[in-house]
């Protein structure tokens, strides 16, 4: 079988190692110059690896195959020099934050480091490169699918006898051509999460950092929006994200330099309903509306005081930002966001407060826009020759799970 494989990142790296000692001929189409230039985007970014039941995508993955998968990475590593640690396995730490209306989400977690991950990638595309049945194509964006018979054939070009869309989510332009001549591919597309990223001291949350280094909780706020944390960055930094036409923020954690603040994001998932139908552009708009106030290609700063009080940040207290001086301007985010998202954040870190003293302190920093969109669930039952796979499938939201779901797919198709 004649195989066509679109995107090279974790969820093609997974399908990849399933299938590379069969005998079909695997072609893989990556955008990317080559792999030095690679945007595969997790990967390239906080290399988080997370084994969990409880986050990570919306299908079930097995933990023997997630353990099987971190392990997999880790062995491409130079050094396999990582950090390793487990959140909510302690009973104190998780008893407090569900006496207090939290979700705790148990994971384990296994952090390679922005630094290390270049290697990582190089290291599974020299393995696979060994592969005689391995082909890659670089600089090979796919504009187009179509189907011609039992078929399939890629922009208007070469005929295969599969194609697995893997393009993550920075593929969402030929997922979109592809839904819209194949609608009935779409079997949900209603929620975006919106908030902010959080900074504070190590030390108020520096007991919690020791034990779990990343922790997740959800809480259902007054408003009925259900919150969540996400990205824990400890000793971190704030970074802002360029998404083309607006600009958010982000995380991130180094394994060399460290700051002394600790940073995470605090999101808000709003799920829309008929008649609206584009969480997407209600989530962009907001972004838009919150850079308009900030200048352009900067994020909002203010302090928690300000920001509960709808007042304008003008000066800064105690805690200093980690995010470079030219990324922000001090304002009010009330002013950009609505307010039920805003009250949800509220009552989120002043509950948050009470198993965490000092989180909901005047001074600690609060930046907008943080958002983050999901995929459009796929129907991967609709085509047998052509199957979606990571985040573009909207099944998974990680590394782990993406790589899983090629894993699994493969598995399928031997
Ligand atoms: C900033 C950031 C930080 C993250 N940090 C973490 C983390 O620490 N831990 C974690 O588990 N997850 C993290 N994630 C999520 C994680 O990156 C994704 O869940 C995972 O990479 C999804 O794998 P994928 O294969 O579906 O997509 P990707 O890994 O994004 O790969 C998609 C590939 O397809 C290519 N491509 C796109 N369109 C085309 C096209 N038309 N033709 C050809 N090629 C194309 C892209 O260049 C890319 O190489 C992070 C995501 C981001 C954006």
């Amino acid at each position: 079988m004649k195989i066509a494989i679109v995107g090279f990142g974790a969820a093609a790296i997974g399908f990849i190692e399933k299938m590379k000692s069969s005998n079909n001929e695997i072609h893989v189409f990556e955008k990317s110059k080559d792999i030095y230039s690679s945007s595969i985007s997790g990967i390239r970014a906080d290399g988080k690896l997370f084994v969990s039941s409880e986050m990570g995508g919306d299908m079930v993955v097995d933990i023997a195959l997630q353990k099987q998968l971190v392990d997999f990475y880790i062995s491409q590593t130079d050094n396999q020099q990582i950090e390793t640690g487990k959140s909510f396995y302690n009973k104190e730490y998780y008893k407090q934050f569900y006496e207090n209306g939290f979700q705790p989400i148990t994971s384990d977690f296994y952090h390679i480091g922005t630094d290390q991950l270049k290697e990582v990638l190089y290291h599974i595309y020299e393995n696979f490169k060994t592969h005689q049945n391995i082909h890659f194509h670089f600089d090979a964006e796919i504009k187009e699918v179509d189907f011609v018979g039992d078929k399939i054939k890629l922009n208007n070009s070469e005929v295969f006898d599969k194609a697995v869309i893997a393009v993550g989510r920075s593929g969402h332009k030929l997922i979109n051509h592809i839904i819209k001549i194949y609608p009935q591919l779409i079997l949900d597309n209603t929620k975006v999460d919106l908030g902010i990223r959080f900074e504070l001291p190590d030390h108020i949350v520096e007991d919690l950092n020791k034990e779990m280094y990343e922790f997740k909780v959800k809480y259902k706020t007054k408003t009925g929006y259900v919150v969540r944390t996400f990205c824990n960055n400890p000793s971190g930094f704030v970074v802002t994200e360029n998404y083309g036409d607006f600009v958010t923020v982000n995380g991130h954690a180094k394994m060399k330099e460290k700051s002394k603040n600790t940073n995470f994001a605090i999101l808000t998932t709003v799920k829309l309903t008929e008649p609206f139908n584009d969480p997407v552009g209600y989530g962009s708009h907001i972004a838009k509306l919150s850079n308009l106030l900030a200048g352009e290609n900067k994020v909002i700063l203010q302090t928690y005081n300000h920001f509960k009080n709808s007042r304008r940040t003008k000066n800064l207290y105690r805690v200093l930002p980690t995010l470079e001086s030219d990324k922000y301007i001090l304002g009010d985010v009330n002013l950009a966001f609505p307010r039920r998202i805003i009250e949800s954040i509220i009552d989120f870190i002043d509950s948050l407060n009470k198993v965490i003293p000092g989180v909901a302190n005047p001074d600690n920093l609060v930046y907008a826009p943080e958002i983050k969109f999901y995929s459009n669930t796929l129907n991967n039952d609709v085509f047998e020759t052509l199957k979606f796979i990571g985040d573009c499938s909207g099944a998974t939201r990680s590394i782990i799970y993406a790589t899983a779901h090629g894993y699994l797919t493969a598995e399928k198709m031997l």
